[in-house]
């Protein structure tokens, strides 16, 4: 029992900081994990078709609208990832702005806010993704 007060305590002690890593930590765990659901689902929609094209489209709309679901997921966790590290990215140029600001300050577009009504609406760029970016830019049209 003394162990576990003495373990309490050193927890409480633990810093704002550390608590931020794991949090952090915890949403890349699970942005990562979702990212790779997509990447399968994606794949199983194109086996689907391959197996019979002329399947109810109706089945694959299913498959399109989880991979949808599972894209808004990752651009909130995104967010919040964002929000721990105290900036916002810019959804036209992907600049990293800080997140006092309501415009970017190198294309001038309008930063995403939660509160938005539209927060949830999925860009036609935003399944880029770091982990999988040679899949899920096959069809980017991005500058480099
Ligand atoms: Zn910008």
């Amino acid at each position: 029992m003394g162990i576990l007060d003495k373990f309490n305590d050193v927890s409480r002690g633990v810093s704002e900081k550390t608590k931020n890593i794991s949090e952090g930590n915890n949403l890349k765990r699970k942005i990562l994990y979702e990212e790779e659901r997509i990447v399968e689902i994606f794949t199983d929609i194109g086996k689907k078709y391959y197996k019979n094209p002329n399947e109810d489209p109706a089945a694959l709309k299913v498959l399109c609208d989880d991979i949808d679901t599972r894209r808004r997921r990752i651009k909130k966790m995104r967010y919040e990832l964002n929000q721990i590290r105290g900036y916002k990215e810019c959804p036209k140029c992907g600049a990293e702005v800080n997140d006092r600001f309501q415009f970017c300050g190198r294309c001038g577009a309008r930063l995403p806010d939660m509160d938005d009504d539209d927060f949830m609406s999925l860009e036609p760029n935003d399944y880029y993704t770091e982990s999988s970016n040679n899949f899920f830019n096959a069809d980017s049209n991005k500058n480099y």
